[in-house]
């Protein structure tokens, strides 16, 4: 069995430790930037939790169902 693709990218800054954006997996600025990786659902969340940004383009907050 192989493992589901990943639904979600977390788009990572120029340093490791910064967070850029949270992305759906079909995003073409995610994949762009050269900076995301494969993040499950919760990891999603949380950074959207934590002031992450969501990308504008694949709006992940909408389809996470969490938006204000
Ligand atoms: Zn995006």
């Amino acid at each position: 069995m192989r493992p589901p693709p990943p639904e979600w990218l977390i788009q990572h800054g120029l340093s490791r430790m910064n967070v850029d954006a949270v992305h759906t997996e079909e995003c073409w600025t995610a994949a762009a930037s050269g900076r995301c990786r494969p993040a499950t659902r919760q990891q999603a969340i949380e950074a959207l939790r934590r002031q992450v940004p969501a990308c504008v383009h694949c709006r992940p907050d909408t389809a996470l169902g969490i938006l204000d």
